[in-house]
């Protein structure tokens, strides 16, 4: 491969568009233009379009396509969610949450409590695993909704969503799954769950940016978040995102074939690149490495490095990948979801996330096995006399203030 050609590593962030998804969405840029709401002719490849993505995507879900409702995204189908099930208030307006949700989850989760509501965000422990023992105690008579991540997006560690969906059906409680990262990267068979509601979005499985889908259960109450004209059945007002929604629904076809032919190379390209890394650099650990992982993600620690340096040699060297989540770089926040898993350590700010996707190649994975050593090995010996100043400060030593 050339020297200059991009190696992308950030699929968890977004993913390039699949050709045959582009194919398939440009018919309705051009000369099916009809509204799928229309009752003339014209109007029925639009309709079939939309219909038939409904189809593809309940296929990747296995679930029925009357529960699929189409969306702007996994943001908009996370927010619906907290929105729908807290309309209704049964119980009470009591929510448990995990503290590392993506932050379409945790924001409208703090918001709920400037509104009365009330949110358990519970923890983590060093592998990223919940303890279910704990998720149980901190369900009430007055908790609504459960809503736990299927894969995280920072570390892909996998939550056992199929089990907490059984204890909440257990306690007449919803459950709602942000399968963002889960879809298309992992078997979903949502047939045999209890899983009342999961969100999901097709720029994260090569399909296009600003549409995505929430699945709720044909047994779910679901009150819209946003109120216009019938579509979708009632569930979800606006005129429907036609290309868009025929791009999800040929990203998820594509997306199957990935999974049932076991065509998934991402998950050794992954292992090899993980093994290669653990063996050539000193002082590197996998975050999440004790817990069940989808097979994309990747989350190293590298001590004595910062990771918006490490970023920008990597630039250089054409390599995309991301240090914490994509919302926040710019930012000089450390990733909350890895100082969950270590309140105490400082890995949250020495942590790289490489995220494969189907468009790598073992060469590339080559390129940055020979390059990242290098890369640590430069800034490791750009931070030492810094290092050491560090530690005369007062306040890095152990009696400085709580973190
Ligand atoms: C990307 C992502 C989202 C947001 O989805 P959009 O379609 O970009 O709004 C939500 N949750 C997780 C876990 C994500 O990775």
């Amino acid at each position: 491969m050339a020297d200059d050609e991009l190696i992308y590593l950030d699929n968890n962030a977004t993913t390039q568009l699949d050709p045959v998804v582009i194919e398939e969405m440009l018919p309705f840029f051009g000369k099916y233009y009809g509204n799928p709401s229309a009752g003339y002719v014209f109007a029925a490849q639009a309709r079939k379009a939309v219909d038939m993505a409904r189809d593809q995507l309940a296929r990747l879900l296995g679930c029925e396509p009357s529960e699929i409702v189409f969306t702007s995204g996994g943001t908009e189908s996370n927010n619906a969610v907290i929105n729908s099930a807290l309309q209704f208030e049964a119980r009470g307006k009591h929510v448990v949450t995990s503290a590392v949700e993506h932050s379409a989850v945790l924001r409208p989760c703090q918001d709920l409590t400037k509104r009365g509501g009330d949110v358990t965000f519970l923890g983590v422990d060093r592998h990223g695993n919940v303890d279910l023992g704990e998720l149980e105690a901190a369900i009430r008579p007055e908790t609504t909704l459960v809503s736990m991540m299927w894969a995280n997006n920072e570390t892909g560690v996998i939550f056992p969503v199929e089990k907490i969906a059984e204890m909440c059906r257990e306690k007449r409680v919803l459950f709602h799954t942000d399968a963002v990262q889960a879809a298309g990267k992992i078997p979903i068979r949502l047939r045999d769950t209890a899983i009342n509601f999961l969100s999901l979005s097709a720029h994260k499985f090569h399909g296009p940016k600003g549409v995505g889908a929430l699945y709720v259960n044909r047994r779910t109450r679901f009150h819209p978040l946003i109120a216009g004209g019938g579509q979708e059945n009632g569930r979800r007002g606006g005129t429907e995102n036609v290309a868009s929604i025929a791009g999800l629904g040929k990203a998820a076809e594509r997306a199957m074939e990935f999974l049932s032919e076991g065509k998934a190379h991402v998950g050794s390209m992954r292992d090899r690149f993980e093994k290669a890394i653990l063996e050539t650099v000193s002082g590197a650990s996998v975050n999440g490495a004790g817990a069940a992982r989808v097979p994309n993600t990747s989350s190293f620690s590298f001590e004595g490095i910062e990771s918006s340096a490490a970023l920008l040699l990597l630039d250089r060297h054409h390599i995309c990948c991301s240090a914490g989540s994509a919302c926040r770089t710019g930012s000089q926040e450390a990733s909350h979801v890895l100082r969950a898993m270590n309140p105490s350590g400082d890995g949250a700010r020495r942590s790289l996330r490489f995220s494969f996707g189907r468009f790598n190649t073992e060469a590339q994975v080559d390129r940055v096995i020979e390059i990242i050593p290098r890369v640590i090995e430069k800034l490791r010996q750009i931070a030492a006399p810094v290092r050491e100043t560090a530690q005369m400060r007062p306040e890095t030593t152990a009696i400085g203030p709580a973190a």
